[in-house]
């Protein structure tokens, strides 16, 4: 039989697959809410400030485009390991956390998931009902049993902690645990830290690996305040593993720039680990590219540039915090018979805004205004322009 014969069609991508509904929409009052992008309130993709000096300093330098190492730009690796750890973190002078450069924040949960199915004992996953789309999928790939746990109550718009914590209770030991760090995608609910610390007293009890996604680090309150809970877990757990991306913080998305890191009890455990994770990348793709990695790099090593960062990614933060408060002030005073007060305390980039797979539809169909079946809406997406025409229509279709 000829190869390619029989091979069926796979899924559409659902959050691409409304990207190119939006494309073929000729009405050009068009909104796309289905994206998982920041876009500043004149509806770009910003190309950050201190992004445009390191890549002007880089110009300048002319260097050759010479391989990098396996694990990518060692200054990279050094940098990026302080920031998400934050300084100062136990494992850094035990020589027990290894950082490997990524292909932005899909990237690293590859190589930790081609990782740990080679070496885990078990291959038994649980991330959280819902999740990103594509981690039960990528997971899968690697052989994984994938479960989930639950986190999002609909009735009550709010977390079901205590049906997460039964969950976890009753995971075998050995298991791994997807989390989110924070801004959790799709909800926007993150734990309190009260909750995180059951969490961390039940995962350490039950020696289940905690595998910590963080694709969103200063989203919510700030660069430090979001890394903080990866600190707790690395100072709390024998093992955790941890992706981080530079998509939307450092709005590189087609650079693919993020990391993998792991903690290990020992340096001596970490080092064989780390010549085990080298092996994935070199057989996967052999070695990282550069020019993310060097803009990264040459970014967190200027004390100016950091400060412009840091202010920048505030601002990004600030409007989309803006975009909620107007979006829940000015659907409130449409329909008054509905409290969206959870759209201010969620956080990041999206909003899970309540709407079902009808009411989707039908903004969609009668609005042009693009959105996930879920209802998950960007509000990063938002702006002065087109919220006023998002609100009346949500208003409406609600
Ligand atoms: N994890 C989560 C939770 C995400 O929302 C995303 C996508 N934004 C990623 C990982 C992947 O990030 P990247 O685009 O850097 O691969």
């Amino acid at each position: 039989e000829p190869l390619f014969s029989a091979i069926p069609m796979a899924p559409r991508d659902p959050i691409l697959g409304i990207t190119e509904s939006f494309n073929a929409d000729q009405n050009p009052e068009k909104i796309n809410l289905g994206v998982g992008v920041y876009y500043d309130d004149n509806g770009k993709v910003p190309l950050l400030k201190c992004v445009q000096q390191a890549e002007t300093m880089m110009l300048e330098k002319a260097a050759p485009h010479t391989y990098l190492p396996i694990d990518g730009l060692p200054a990279f690796n050094t940098a990026v390991q302080k920031m998400v750890f934050g300084e100062g973190c136990r494992g850094f002078d035990e020589k027990r956390i290894m950082t490997v450069q990524a292909l932005g924040g899909t990237g690293a949960l590859r190589i930790g998931a081609d990782f740990i199915s080679r070496f885990s004992a078990s291959s038994h996953i649980w991330i959280s009902n819902p999740s990103w789309e594509n981690h039960r999928a990528l997971f899968e790939a690697d052989g994984f049993t994938v479960h989930t746990y639950p986190y999002y109550d609909g009735e009550t718009r709010s977390i079901n902690f205590n049906g997460m914590i039964a969950e976890l209770k009753s995971m075998p030991s050995g298991s791994t645990v997807l989390l989110h760090a924070c801004c959790h995608n799709p909800t926007g609910l993150d734990l309190s830290d009260g909750q995180w610390d059951e969490v961390i007293a039940v995962i350490s009890e039950r020696s289940l690996i905690p595998f910590l996604d963080m694709a969103y680090q200063g989203f919510a309150q700030s660069l430090e305040a979001d890394g903080r809970i990866i600190r707790r877990f690395a100072d709390n757990c024998p093992y955790l593993l941890v992706s981080n991306s530079y998509s939307k913080s450092f709005s590189l998305y087609g650079e693919r720039i993020g990391a993998f890191s792991f903690v290990a009890r020992s340096a001596d455990e970490a080092t064989r680990a780390l010549s085990q994770v080298k092996r994935v990348i070199r057989t996967n793709y052999s070695n990282p590219s550069r020019h993310g990695a060097e803009i990264v790099t040459t970014v967190l090593s200027s004390p100016e540039l950091y400060t412009m960062w840091d202010n920048e990614l505030s601002d990004m933060r600030s409007r989309i915090r803006q975009m909620r408060e107007k979006l829940a002030q000015d659907l409130s005073a449409l329909r008054e018979d509905l409290d969206f007060s959870y759209i201010i305390t969620q956080n990041g980039l999206f909003s899970y805004s309540g709407l079902n797979k009808k009411q989707v539809e039908q903004l969609r169909d009668e609005h042009s205004i693009y959105a996930v079946d879920t209802g998950r809406i960007c509000v990063a997406a938002l702006n002065s322009g087109n919220i006023g025409r998002v609100v009346k229509a949500i208003a409406q279709v609600l």
